[in-house]
């Protein structure tokens, strides 16, 4: 074994050959992954989906499914237009996880965290294979689980897998450039979560599939709307609460801030870093409101916030983590502020030279 697939243990090996069985014999294989999906989870995804459609020996469905769609952001990646979305086609995604022979389920480590097609997964009948990241994966709800939160990326576990299930006769371009986009997201453009050499390992090993690189870049992060980039002033200037004597920054908008703007969830994707980007400041939140409910994001240089989203319900990985919570924009940050020590304290007010 070489040095690259250090992250697969010897217990996984057993499994291998069960799987290219079920893969050969499926009918039905449906991939799933996590609600407000990124590019770790698109990309492992679609990245999966292109080799199980070259590995399956006769004609079956591959069928790549997340809870809302894929985000706009995303739907420039290699067959992204095949991925069904839970909410607008909820009766035909239950029909098929249901009938599926092998489930896929990438990026996530509990069937919360797939929202309106929890019960069906939890229901189903398939072989259900966990390929994931995160802490604390709830090992009940599947039959095989490879869960390694060292890991960069379940894009990164997943080019490891694949090649130790199928060599690499599948990979091309466009596997490539599916699994090459979650790697790079995962790590903030190979910043963090990437000191172990098996993530560049990964990255050369898909870029030597004639990918472009900065292409890939100018995708992912040059693709601000207008009104997104005016979002983004208005975050920082109007909506950012900085306590310095507790090196924690927030943000927390409404749903009438989203309206206003007319942007929504995945336009926020990313700007809870803009905290950690104050030196004084090692832990960040943001809080958006949704119908009946907010979503928490938290960040940390230092110490671990999976253990905070813990405490609002939610999971995640040491320095990245998030929860959904069934209360109102206030009542949240009320329970954010105190986990974060800023319950008492006023945030810094902007000062200006006259
Ligand atoms: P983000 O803040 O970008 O939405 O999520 C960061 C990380 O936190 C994700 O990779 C995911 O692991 C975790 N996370 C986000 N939202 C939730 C949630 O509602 N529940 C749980 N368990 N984890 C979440
Ligand atoms: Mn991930």
């Amino acid at each position: 074994m070489s040095e690259a697939f250090s992250h697969i243990e010897k217990d996984d090996i057993q499994y291998f050959a069960d799987i290219r069985t079920r893969v050969s014999e499926a009918r039905h294989i449906v991939l799933l992954s996590h609600m407000n999906a990124d590019g770790d989870a698109c990309g492992s995804m679609l990245g999966m989906a292109l080799q199980l459609d070259q590995a399956a020996s006769r004609a079956i469905s591959v069928t790549p499914i997340l809870p809302n769609g894929c985000p706009r952001y995303f739907r420039w990646m290699p067959e992204a237009d095949r991925i069904l979305s839970g909410e607008s086609q909820l009766a035909e995604c239950q029909e098929l996880i249901a009938q599926a022979d092998l489930i896929f389920c990438l990026d996530f480590g509990q069937a919360s965290r797939i929202d309106m097609l929890q019960d069906s997964l939890l229901k189903a009948r398939g072989h259900k294979v966990l390929i994931d990241h995160h802490h604390n994966p709830k090992v009940e709800e599947f039959d095989v689980i490879f869960s390694d939160p060292s890991i960069s990326s379940t894009c990164e576990y997943v080019t490891w897998l694949s090649k130790a299930l199928f060599g690499t006769v599948f990979f091309n371009a466009d596997v490539a450039r599916c699994l090459y986009t979650g790697l790079r997201t995962d790590t903030g453009g190979f910043a963090f979560s990437c000191s172990q050499p098996s993530c560049f390992e990964a990255a050369a090993l898909l870029v030597s599939y004639d990918i472009d690189p900065a292409d890939i870049h100018n995708r992912i992060v040059n693709t601000f709307t207008i009104n997104r980039m005016h979002f983004y002033g208005f975050a920082l200037s109007q909506r950012l609460q900085v306590y310095p004597q507790k090196q924690t920054a927030l943000f927390a908008f409404s749903l009438q801030d989203q309206h206003r703007f007319g942007i929504g969830g995945e336009d926020m994707e990313g700007l809870v870093n803009y905290t950690l980007m104050m030196e004084e400041i090692k832990v960040g939140a943001l809080l958006r409101e949704e119908d009946g409910r907010t979503k928490v994001s938290l960040r940390c240089k230092e110490g671990d916030v999976n253990v905070l989203a813990a405490q609002l319900g939610g999971g995640g990985h040491t320095k990245a983590a998030g929860a959904t919570c069934p209360w109102s924009l206030a009542e949240t940050l009320d329970k954010v502020r105190q986990l974060l020590g800023v319950y008492d304290l006023q945030p810094t007010s902007i000062e200006l030279n006259q």
